[in-house]
């Protein structure tokens, strides 16, 4: 790889020489500031070389590749109706639905005082209701890979005039298996184009893609690669497996928490732990592959409205999700692949604003929270979560001193009653079989016994 360039950081977006009607649609949105992958990025794109860049979720890089890219476009743009004046100028790939909804909402939003039209495309809904608007013709086009291939197979768009290709989340699409589907994409698309790369993490893979794809790429990174972001404060709690869920429902009652992301490794554990959350009273919905997009769309917007205040994810399903000011990020299961810490956790402190992010992390999990240390080169604080069941004893999450643990590190004690088992057959499914049902009733002990909060985040504040 090559170094990273270092550039000036202008202090307005008008020296960054964007035409005026992009300048007009960044005040409307409210930006006043370019973030630092926008400073850096976007001159170098304006230039007209492949770039390849390291920036996180949340760093405004959707703006970063958006905005020279429609400055580029801007030229062409025409105010006929006829389709032929509008082909396919743009294309950007993205590994979800989600992030593909998102980026097209952005694009819209900037281009919104230019004739340049836009288009998202993705799979899981009906292919035909998509033709119709590709027909009109549309400059930028926002898509997942599969879809753009069942499109490209149908012959219900072209793409022999593209003259930028962006690669969002590289990291992720690979991840999900997409090399083939780029492969043949990339092998459609004229020669002569730009390419804009983006991914959060630089693996080998990417490296790799990078080679294939991109010609001397200048390589920006707005921080180390693989670093989490210095505003999320970062936390982990010792507990087993068999406490997590009151220690979540304990969390999220003392916090009072509005809107938190919650994490879980399978799907089978978000819709479980979405539905005992619903039962106590706090309102959850899931969001995981077997969802379908309707579903998952309804329940990120009653996420962003307010209406749903933990939203259970799995990371396939939550790649990509652009919610600004989330307070907290919670991983009920932290992830076997370190990356996917670092992408987690990206939920969080978003645009400069500050977040918390806790792990609960058992001791069959130790081995990966060390992977994770090891790949953000920084330990982090621990703590023993204690749950004391108050009619008897002590449950099996003792305390225990660790390692990493700093000075700052506090023990704080749970304390959930027990309960018979629900009625629901589907809370005893066998997947947590130590797990005490919180119900109706023992909501009560629940508030009565609760500890302060400041006593279960206070130890955050580092
Ligand atoms: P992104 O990393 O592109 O998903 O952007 C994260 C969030 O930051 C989005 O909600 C953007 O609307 C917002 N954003 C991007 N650039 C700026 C900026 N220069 N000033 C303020 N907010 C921004």
């Amino acid at each position: 790889m090559t170094e990273s360039v270092n550039i000036d950081i202008p202090v307005n977006f008008d020296s960054l020489g964007l035409a005026p009607e992009l300048l007009k649609a960044l005040t409307e949105s409210g930006y006043t500031t370019p973030t630092p992958i926008q400073s850096q990025a976007i001159p170098v794109a304006l230039a007209g070389g492949d770039l390849m860049a390291g920036a996180q979720t949340g760093t405004g890089k959707t703006a970063a590749f958006a905005l020279p890219l429609l400055q580029k476009l801007l030229p062409l743009a025409s105010s006929s109706a006829s389709p032929a004046k509008h082909p396919i100028r743009a294309l950007i790939l993205t590994p979800t639905r989600e992030l593909a909804i998102q980026v097209e909402e952005s694009i819209k939003a900037y281009a919104k005082h230019t004739p340049l039209r836009s288009l998202v495309v993705y799979g899981g809904v009906d292919i035909k209701t998509q033709t119709p608007q590709l027909k009109t013709g549309i400059e930028v086009l926002v898509a997942t890979p599969g879809r753009l291939l069942d499109h490209i197979e149908q012959k219900t768009l072209q793409l022999n005039q593209v003259q930028v290709l962006v690669l969002d989340e590289a990291d992720r699409m690979l991840d999900m298996g997409f090399m083939p589907d780029l492969k043949r994409i990339l092998a459609l698309l004229p020669k002569q184009r730009q390419t804009l790369m983006f991914s959060a993490t630089f693996s080998n893979e990417i490296k790799k893609l990078a080679d294939d794809f991109l010609v001397k790429p200048q390589l920006i990174e707005v921080a180390r690669s693989n670093a989490t972001n210095d505003n999320v404060t970062q936390k982990v709690y010792q507990v087993e497996q068999s406490n997590k869920e009151a220690l979540l429902m304990q969390i999220l009652k003392e916090a009072d928490a509005k809107q938190v992301i919650v994490f879980t490794k399978t799907k089978i554990t978000a819709s479980r732990l979405s539905r005992s959350l619903e039962r106590t009273g706090i309102a959850a919905d899931a969001i995981h592959g077997d969802k379908t997009q309707q579903e998952r769309i309804k329940a990120l917007d009653a996420f962003k409205a307010g209406s749903v205040t933990a939203l259970i994810a799995t990371d396939v399903a939550a790649r990509g999700l652009d919610i600004t000011d989330l307070p907290m990020v919670i991983n009920y299961e932290i992830p076997s692949a370190p990356e996917d810490y670092v992408h987690r956790i990206g939920r969080t402190g978003r645009a400069g604003a500050s977040g918390i992010a806790i792990s609960f992390v058992s001791s069959d999990e130790e081995k990966y929270l060390l992977e994770i240390e090891k790949l953000i080169k920084r330990q982090i604080p621990k703590e023993t979560v204690e749950i004391v069941r108050p009619s008897t004893k002590t449950s099996t999450a003792k305390p225990k001193k660790s390692a990493g643990d700093d000075a700052s590190t506090s023990h704080t004690t749970k304390r959930v009653s027990h309960k018979k088992k629900s009625a629901d057959p589907w809370f005893d499914q066998p997947y947590e079989p130590n797990l005490q049902k919180t119900t109706a009733n023992s909501r009560a002990s629940l508030s009565t016994n609760k500890a302060p909060v400041a006593a279960l985040l206070g130890g955050l504040k580092s």
